[in-house]
């Protein structure tokens, strides 16, 4: 409780009580010397929590190359399963996005128009499909995963999950659908000259080093979400 007094109410000789007095001030000077330090450590405080936030760039940094880690499996990049409100029909047993629908027609229609018969082979294949097609057509041809993956994506890998993939052969020549020798076709010719007018793509060319070469294999990307689907495959991953 003593301790709580003022100095006043004790015996003490001047120069003592200037002394104590002038305490407060030495603390100040004190202060004054160190503020320049302070203010340092202050800045660098500021510095180092502005310094984290910097590296949240470099975290998104990391996790996007980790995102862009090569999604492939045996080449093939996944693809999800287009919902059914978005497929129609446009062959008894030809269903595709309706996004490509009116192009795919338009490009079929123009051709007969320069004498060539382009016949659509296959369109959108449910996943559960491609399933069946993989892992069954594996143990028939005795190949195994990898060999069976250069002819025919896995489930969940298929461009023809999307409905933005077409399958197409020359009407006048049946004996190449689905076979490299399309290529010398007539009707191959033609969409090598036109498909691009009707935004459609050859999806696996001659320079795919995981997946063999199919000339009859056709994707859509005249759309925006086509475009999104495809985004990663014409990234060249
Ligand atoms: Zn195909």
């Amino acid at each position: 409780m003593e301790q709580k007094r003022d100095i006043d109410e004790f015996e003490i000789p001047f120069a003592q009580r200037t002394y104590l007095r002038n305490t407060n001030s030495t603390f100040l000077k004190k202060l004054l010397i160190f503020s320049p330090f302070l203010f340092l450590l202050f800045s660098l405080t500021i510095l180092f929590f502005y310094g984290k936030k910097e590296i949240f760039p470099l975290n998104n940094f990391y996790l996007k190359t980790e995102i862009n880690q090569d999604p492939r499996v045996l080449g093939h990049l996944p693809y999800k399963e287009i919902s059914e409100e978005k497929l129609v029909f446009i062959e008894p047993n030809i269903e595709v996005h309706i996004d490509m629908r009116d192009s795919l027609l338009k490009m079929r229609e123009e051709a007969r128009k320069d004498g060539i018969y382009l016949v659509f082979l296959s369109g959108y294949r449910s996943i559960n499909l491609q399933k069946d097609i993989f892992y069954s057509l594996k143990s028939i041809r005795n190949q195994n995963a990898a060999e069976r993956a250069r002819v025919s994506a896995p489930p969940g890998y298929s461009e023809h999950s999307t409905g933005f993939a077409i399958d197409i052969g020359d009407a006048t020549q049946r004996e190449t659908d689905f076979e490299t020798e399309f290529e010398n076709t007539e009707a191959f010719k033609w969409l090598m000259k036109n498909a691009a007018k009707f935004h459609f793509k050859l999806s696996f060319n001659k320079n795919n080093k995981f997946i063999d070469y199919e000339p009859w294999h056709w994707r859509y990307e005249g759309s925006i979400e086509a475009l999104k689907v495809f985004e990663n495959s014409n990234r060249n991953l």
